[in-house]
């Protein structure tokens, strides 16, 4: 299978259009899940008679707090070899690293911190609820009973307990 993420394969001519194809793979199934995403893909142009794809995209998502998931797509077509030209750099080795960036995730809105005596609070930006604030030695700061719920947003990042919102706890 021939892979270009342009719309052109070089030294090939695309002669028939056949359908947008896509692999999804989650990262539980093992750090290859990207490789997995693409073969699905891959496997799914074979089965429409295809021996290309262009346009091919990767996005990963996180599904999870712990777990993302890959999308392999691209237009799935025929693409015979132009004659006289050269074939050399056939592109079906992607390189996969390309697509090893982290997710752009939506970025949750950031509590307010209130100093209430000598103690922290922050605020949450929805509803109001109060948590107190913690700063450990290293300057990183906790909610005591709360865990980190998004390791791919930078930072601390909560459910409020009253209205499920997910926030950002700021350092200072
Ligand atoms: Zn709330």
């Amino acid at each position: 299978m021939l892979i270009s993420a342009g719309e052109n394969i070089h030294g090939y001519k695309v002669s028939e259009y056949k359908d947008i194809v896509f692999g999804f793979c989650n990262s539980s199934e093992g750090a290859g899940f990207r490789q997995v995403a693409l073969k699905k893909m891959s496997e799914n142009a074979e089965k429409l008679g295809a021996n290309a794809i262009i346009n091919f995209k990767m996005e990963i998502y996180p599904v999870s707090s712990i777990a993302q998931e890959a999308t392999a797509y691209g237009n799935a077509v025929i693409a015979d070899p132009i004659d006289g030209a050269v074939q050399t750099e056939t592109p079906h080795k992607v390189n996969l690293e390309a697509y090893t960036r982290k997710p752009k995730t939506e970025e949750s809105p950031i509590g307010q911190i209130h100093d209430i005596n000598g103690f922290k609070f922050v605020v949450c930006p929805k509803c109001g609820t109060k948590y107190k604030v913690e700063t450990d030695k290293n300057g990183a700061v906790h909610i005591k009973g709360f865990d980190d719920v998004d390791d791919i947003e930078p930072g601390l990042q909560v459910f409020c307990l009253r209205c499920g919102t997910k926030f950002t706890v700021p350092e200072k």
